[in-house]
């Protein structure tokens, strides 16, 4: 089984024109990754056909992430913004598809920010309901979605592995799964073993992210023990590097993610260093349990 490695394109661009579609494909196939996952936060920047095509001339794979914003969101009491949330999400549905991809994962659940009171049980029912439907509709294509674990700073509904598997339980599809995330799990979980075991199967996509989100092994991120759990698994799904820096702006998703500081201005280098150190480490694993 060979892994899979992918890159968030925050790596490298903060929006889609042309020119940085070309940019974000080339420069993750030149720094060696297998997989580009694509922002999706703003439908209407992207030019599927172009992307599409620049994938498959490179030869990468394709995920598309995203976050909603209170605009639209599905964790909400309002049908209309629930509504809009649905359509959102249906349409990126759709954009996965014109990829070539099978992927759509992030905050597909909720808005991703900061909400000042807890999930009401109208909301979550009505967010339960939304997944539901997008699920369908994702099946249909045969897509999968990815219900991304985030911190308590970015969505009310959930933060930790045990609660979001109960929330995947409650919308009920069988192409539903869970993304993990070590920069948000190192902040709401006990260790990071124990929420990759008891995502068990159910895991689907995995990011790494450091501590502070800047180069990895320069934060307090316990990454032997995470890519440890993962062989102990056999975790078998992409492994996503995800970084953010104010060097690359991303009007829809930096604010959100409270992107303020520069932890890196050269993202080629950043790219080639993460890759090395995931491969490294996953190696290392291995060894750890004769699996090499
Ligand atoms: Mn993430």
């Amino acid at each position: 089984m060979t892994t899979t490695y992918g890159i968030h394109a925050s790596v490298f661009v903060g929006g889609w024109s042309p020119e940085e579609t070309r940019s974000a494909v080339r420069r993750a196939a030149d720094a060696g990754y297998d997989l580009l996952e694509v922002t999706a936060s703003d439908l209407s920047e992207i030019d599927p056909n172009l992307l599409g095509e620049e994938l498959r001339s490179a030869g990468m794979q394709a995920s598309a992430s995203l976050g909603l914003g209170f605009d639209r969101d599905v964790n909400n009491e309002d049908p209309q913004v629930v509504q809009r949330g649905v359509d959102f999400l249906v349409d990126a549905v759709g954009l996965v598809e014109g990829l070539g991809s099978d992927y759509l994962c992030g905050c597909l659940y909720s808005t991703l920010g900061k909400y000042s009171a807890p999930a009401t049980p109208k909301a979550r029912a009505n967010a339960v309901a939304a997944l539901r439907e997008v699920a369908r509709a994702a099946s249909e294509r045969g897509i999968r979605l990815g219900v991304e674990v985030v911190n308590r700073y970015e969505t009310n509904l959930f933060n930790t592995v045990r609660d979001a598997l109960g929330f995947i339980d409650e919308v009920g599809e069988d192409n539903v799964y869970l993304h993990l995330d070590t920069y948000h799990a190192n902040i709401e979980e006990g260790d990071l073993r124990r929420p990759v075991l008891d995502a068990g199967d159910r895991l689907a996509y995995v990011h790494i992210g450091e501590s502070h989100r800047g180069y990895l092994g320069s934060g307090t991120i316990d990454f032997p023990a995470f890519f440890r759990a993962l062989v102990e698994t056999g975790y078998e799904g992409p492994i996503t590097f995800e970084s953010f820096s104010s060097a690359v702006v991303d009007p829809a998703l930096s604010n959100n993610l409270a992107v303020w500081r520069n932890l890196w201005d050269d993202g080629d280098d950043l790219a080639r260093h993460a890759l090395r150190f995931m491969k490294d480490g996953m190696q290392a694993a291995r060894a750890c349990y004769g699996k090499v």
